[in-house]
């Protein structure tokens, strides 16, 4: 700044001094006093105008400057540029596809984009209840009476049902929200697609596997013994397809569900069941006990619960080697939610592999698995089981050690045991 006012000084002394020579010389030399005042005085105003623009560039820098002191005079051009700047950041926004709201305190619209009218279906003319009575009725709104820390995946759009959308609520500045809802049906759609042609696929081949397998039964390997190898490989192989079909088929049927029918689920005889599953399925190699530190019950849909407890007992059966120990557990934790758990001595799952086991075919050792009858979905049946009753899967393990898998669910789900056993035997509904 000051070389700038030292260069507009310098300026000003050679060009006062450059139209005063040059008047002198006039009026000396053709004795033209008038003329040479004339010149004199325009070369100094063009000098003054040429100053004035100078002075105000640099005061202009000066107050857009960050951080410097506002002075009154260069308030207003801070202020329309900041102005400027505002409505460009709105304009922006504002031609977003995605629909923004921004919300008060009080959930009370203070702002929204254009693409909330047409995916939200707010209108035009203000109102003044807060978001979530505006759209009260649609999924979307009950989602914005909950806890809206989780995002919603996929919900109709209240503005037109045909729409689905994700919507994520973010804090803002004091006390404040923004709502971000975003158009997913394109990718709602492949999904559905994706969905239909695994459901489809395996009901075609369901039809045909059983007729195959049911032949494979009527043949007596001693009428054919030197087939008989063959042909119990081929029944083996016959009866992983059928399972494999079924658990596509579950799978299918536990993604198209929004909510699995609440039942009371005894789980006494529960637990019992399942130590005879395994004690089946162990024929003697494991060492199967049940600790039990509540004799509470659950609520929910007693088919799924015990298929996905059923595929931890016989994870835990297939990869604990001969010897080993497995524990199934019933107990609840300090803050009243109650967990199901599986413990073995096996092999264990190295870390860098946890955090992938529930997607589908998703295997440490794909080998052992196949050899065991595994198909690579009983995991990813758990998982979707416990979402449809806001569970979750926890999974501990140590290779060489062990794993521990537990079923936690909310003490909302959590029943009084029952006084007879009209409620139900725990065993899967049909
Ligand atoms: P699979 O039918 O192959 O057992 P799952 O989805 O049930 O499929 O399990 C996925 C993978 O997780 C298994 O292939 C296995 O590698 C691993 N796994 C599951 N349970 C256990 C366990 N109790 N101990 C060690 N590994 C396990």
């Amino acid at each position: 700044m000051r070389s700038a006012s030292a260069s507009i000084h310098a300026g000003l002394a050679a060009v006062l001094a450059g139209t005063l020579l040059l008047a002198i010389v006039i009026a000396a030399v053709w004795g033209a006093t008038f003329w040479a005042f004339v010149l004199a005085a325009g070369g100094e105003l063009v000098v003054l105008l040429w100053l004035a623009r100078t002075w105000a560039a640099a005061r202009d820098r000066r107050a857009v400057a960050p951080g410097a002191p506002l002075s009154p005079r260069a308030a207003p051009t801070r202020r329309r540029r900041l102005i400027t700047q505002l409505r460009d950041v709105r304009d922006a926004v504002g031609a977003l596809p995605d629909a923004v709201v921004l919300l008060d305190h009080q959930g009370h619209v203070c702002w929204r984009n254009a693409a909330a009218i047409h995916l939200l279906g707010l209108q035009q003319q203000p109102d003044e209840r807060p978001l979530a009575l505006r759209l009260a009725g649609s999924e979307l709104g009950t989602w914005l009476g909950t806890d809206t820390r989780q995002a919603a995946a996929d919900l109709p759009a209240p503005a037109d049902p045909a729409l689905r959308l994700s919507a994520t609520m973010m804090a803002f500045g004091a006390h404040r929200q923004l709502l971000l809802a975003r158009d997913i049906s394109p990718l709602s759609r492949l999904e559905q697609v994706r969905r239909d042609f695994i459901a489809n696929v395996s009901h075609e081949l369901r039809t045909p596997l059983t007729v195959i397998h049911g032949y494979l039964e009527l043949l007596d390997p001693a009428d054919v013994p030197e087939l008989a190898p063959v042909l119990k490989e081929m029944r083996m192989q016959s009866q992983r397809m059928r399972q494999l079909v079924e658990d596509l088929l579950t799978l299918s049927r536990l993604e198209t569900r929004e909510a699995l029918p609440d039942e009371h689920m005894v789980m006494a005889p529960l637990l019992v069941a399942l130590q005879h599953e395994a004690q089946a399925l162990s024929q003697g190699r494991h060492t199967i006990t049940v600790e039990a530190g509540t004799d509470a019950d659950l609520r929910g849909s007693r088919r799924d619960l015990h298929s996905a407890f059923s595929n931890l007992v016989s994870n835990a059966v297939r990869y604990t080697p001969s010897g080993g120990n497995i524990v199934i557990g019933w107990q609840r934790t300090a803050n009243g939610d109650a967990v199901f758990s599986v413990r073995d001595s096996g092999l264990g799952i190295p870390a860098e592999h946890l955090g992938r086991l529930t997607e589908r075919f998703y295997r440490v050792s794909s080998s052992r698995s196949r050899e065991s009858g595994g198909t690579g979905l009983g995991l990813s049946i758990v998982k979707h089981v416990l979402n449809l009753h806001q569970g979750r899967l926890v999974i501990a393990s140590e290779p060489g050690q062990g794993s521990t898998f537990s079923c936690v669910l909310d003490a909302s789900r959590v029943l009084p045991p029952a006084s007879d056993d009209s409620t139900g035997t725990g065993t899967p509904a049909d």
